[in-house]
């Protein structure tokens, strides 16, 4: 099946019509929390997936002795590589995906006493960026149906010194593009796309990464493309690239400036090595095929959920013709599940061999940003009148709700058989029918 378009309705009579997956003539049996067997015994997919292309790939790169960009090429075709992969005009790979939203903070002029805005519903790194910037991380709440920063929630939020609105594709889904673009054209404030989790997402079918005056991806080892660490920036600007070459490199760009040892800018060193875009390179072979399996059992899963209330997936806006699906996320209601509690719902899914988990905690609220923001150094730039604003601010409600009801499944449970779905469903449904008995338990 993989490789097929699907068509929902005929899956669905492709699901009424087959015999159920292995185990799932299990499901009127006792949950395995309670003792029963699990509908699941075999393990999802690992993750890396890799053979002889990255052996041999490694091998030559160590051989060659050229293990840094200065002296290989992997790191250039890998940026070229990836360019064409997106329809990018300019690409380059850095460290890692926090090096990648740090330079773009830099090269965008973020500065101590600057604001920036940003989502609760994300990875930490998408906040210690604007923090080691000695920039205020304004939070702009989720909206709960997309888990995606809620765009009509963004322009109350803007002052004199906002200087770069930084929305994340959270789980390889796609934010309201179109609404956030318009705010930062209207109001010329640059865009960042955190695009960590989001590679080959499409936006009106143009990858996600290349609407923003920088998209940042994170290639690091959970990411669905992946070299252990590693990162890229997508820029539709050659002099921003250029910037952020000199800065990601020490300071020192491709443009000659006079005498050796003369720099265009400070900066750090935060490039990609020769070994790690050889992985990607090797990688990048099988990603397209790994997209349309992922969006195949994706829209599968999706349609079997819909079938009984209580697991609500993710919306997409209808600007989004491509999720990466990085997460399968979904809203739990405990209201279809006689009043299980969501971590015991968590709880009962993962003894039937169905590893999920409740994904964020809201970052807003983490005490180590309030820390930081009235460390010492941050009161030099910002007024005691701002922090006591940033205080009331900073509440984001339905962030808070989405946080105590989300259920993840990552993205490699998403590269096996369609069967693996059916498991899936079936755990969920097995634990509704017996819903009673494990609040019980
Ligand atoms: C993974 C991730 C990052 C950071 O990427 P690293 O490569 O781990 O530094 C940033 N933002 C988001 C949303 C991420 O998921």
């Amino acid at each position: 099946m993989e490789g097929i378009p699907m068509n929902p309705d005929l899956s669905r009579r492709h699901f009424l019509a087959v015999a159920p997956a292995a185990g799932a003539a299990l499901a009127p049996g006792k949950p395995a929390l309670l003792g029963g067997a699990k509908v699941r015994a075999e393990a999802f997919p690992a993750w890396p997936i890799f053979d002889q292309r990255e052996e041999q790939a490694l091998l030559a790169v160590l051989r060659s002795g050229r293990w840094y960009r200065g002296s290989g090429s992997h790191v250039k075709n890998f940026e070229a590589a990836y360019s064409t992969l997106t329809g990018a005009k300019q690409c380059l790979a850095t460290a890692n995906g926090t090096s990648a939203l740090l330079i773009s903070l830099n090269v965008l002029d973020v500065q101590a006493g600057d604001e920036v805005l940003i989502p609760p519903y994300t990875f930490t790194a998408t906040v210690n960026v604007v923090l080691r910037q000695h920039a205020l991380p304004v939070f702009v709440d989720t909206d709960p149906r997309t888990f995606q920063m809620d765009a009509t929630k963004v322009e109350p939020l803007i002052t004199g010194n906002t200087r770069v609105l930084m929305p994340v594709h959270l789980g390889g889904n796609v934010c309201d593009l179109d609404a956030l673009l318009a705010i930062a054209r209207r109001r010329k404030i640059p865009l960042i796309e955190d695009a960590c989790q989001a590679h080959l997402a499409e936006w009106k079918g143009r990858k996600v990464g290349t609407y923003g005056d920088t998209g940042c991806f994170s290639f690091q080892a959970s990411k669905n493309l992946n070299s252990g660490e590693g990162g890229a920036i997508l820029f539709n600007d050659e002099d921003l690239r250029e910037r952020a070459y000199a800065f990601h490199n020490n300071g020192s760009g491709l443009r000659a400036i006079g005498a050796n040892f003369a720099y265009a800018s400070s900066g750090a060193n935060l490039r990609l090595t020769e070994f790690q875009a050889a992985i990607l390179l090797a990688q990048m072979t099988r990603l397209d095929q790994q997209i349309r399996t992922r969006t195949e059992n994706a829209k599968y899963l999706t349609a079997l959920l819909k079938e009984s209330p209580g697991l609500e997936p993710a919306a997409m806006y209808p600007g989004c013709t491509n999720n990466a699906y990085h997460l399968f996320m979904a809203r739990y209601d405990p209201q279809a599940f006689a009043g299980l509690p969501r971590d015991k719902f968590l709880k009962a899914l993962s003894a039937e061999g169905i590893p999920c988990s409740g994904g964020y905690s809201p970052l807003n609220t983490q005490p180590f940003i309030r820390n930081t923001i009235y460390s010492r150094g941050y009161k030099r730039c910002f007024s005691e009148k701002r922090l006591q604003q940033w205080e009331v601010q900073n509440r984001c409600p339905a962030n808070d709700k989405l946080c105590t009801e989300a259920v993840w499944f990552t993205q490699n449970m998403l590269i096996g058989p369609r069967s693996d779905m059916d498991q899936i469903a079936e755990a969920v449904r097995k634990i509704r029918t017996h819903a009673a008995d494990l609040v019980r338990a």
